[in-house]
C-alpha cells in the first residue's frame, strides 16, 4: 500500500538526536580570563555541571560541540578563537559568558585598541550569560537556555522571580 509518509521520519530522528545532543554537550577547554575561574568552578562538586551531561571538557575542538567564551577577547586572540570554532564539527553552539565576551565589559573606553567588543562579532553566539563574572548558577542557567534552544523544551521550570 502506498503512503505519503516517509519510511524514515527524520523529524523524529532529529528530535531524538537533539535530545541526546542537549544532554551531552561537550565544551571545548577554552578560558580567556577571570570568567574562566567561574566556569571551572561550575564543573566542581558544589555546582556539578556533570548533572547536565556537560562535564566532558575536551582539549580538542574536533571533539567538542560547545564553546564557552569565558573572558576577554583580544584582537591577538581573535584569529585563534575563530580557527578553534571552525574546527568544531557541526552542530555546534557558543555561550558568551560574562560582560567581556558579550560586549567588552569593563575594558571598553574611548581609544581602546586591543579588544573585540563582543565575541558575536567573530562567531555566532547562541546564549549570553551576563555578569562580571557570572556566578556558576548563571552559567548553568545559560546551559539550560541552550538545551531549550536545541530541544525546544525546558528541562526544569523557570525559577520564580521574587522581586
Ligand atoms: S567579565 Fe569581568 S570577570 Fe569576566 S573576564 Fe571580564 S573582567 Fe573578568
Amino acid at each position: 500500500m502506498e503512503t505519503k509518509d516517509p519510511i524514515i521520519k527524520f523529524a523524529v530522528l532529529d528530535k531524538i538526536l537533539n535530545l541526546a545532543r542537549a544532554n551531552s554537550l561537550w565544551p571545548v577547554t577554552f578560558g580567556l580570563a577571570c570568567c574562566a575561574i567561574e566556569m571551572m568552578t561550575t564543573s566542581m562538586a558544589r555546582f556539578d555541571i556533570a548533572r547536565f551531561g556537560a562535564e566532558v571538557f575536551r582539549p580538542s575542538p574536533r571533539q567538542a560541540d560547545l564553546m564557552i567564551v569565558s573572558g576577554t577577547v583580544t584582537k591577538k586572540m581573535a584569529p585563534t578563537l575563530v580557527t578553534l570554532y571552525e574546527q568544531m564539527p557541526s552542530p555546534k553552539w557558543v555561550i558568551a559568558m560574562g560582560n567581556c565576551a558579550i560586549s567588552g565589559g569593563p575594558f571598553v573606553f574611548k581609544g581602546q585598541y586591543n579588544l573585540i567588543e563582543g565575541v558575536d562579532l567573530l562567531v555566532p553566539v547562541d546564549v549570553y550569560v551576563p555578569g562580571c563574572p557570572p556566578r556558576p548558577e548563571g552559567l548553568l542557567e545559560g546551559l539550560m537556555k541552550l538545551e531549550e534552544k536545541i530541544t525546544g523544551t525546558r528541562r526544569f521550570p523557570k525559577p520564580e522571580q521574587k522581586w
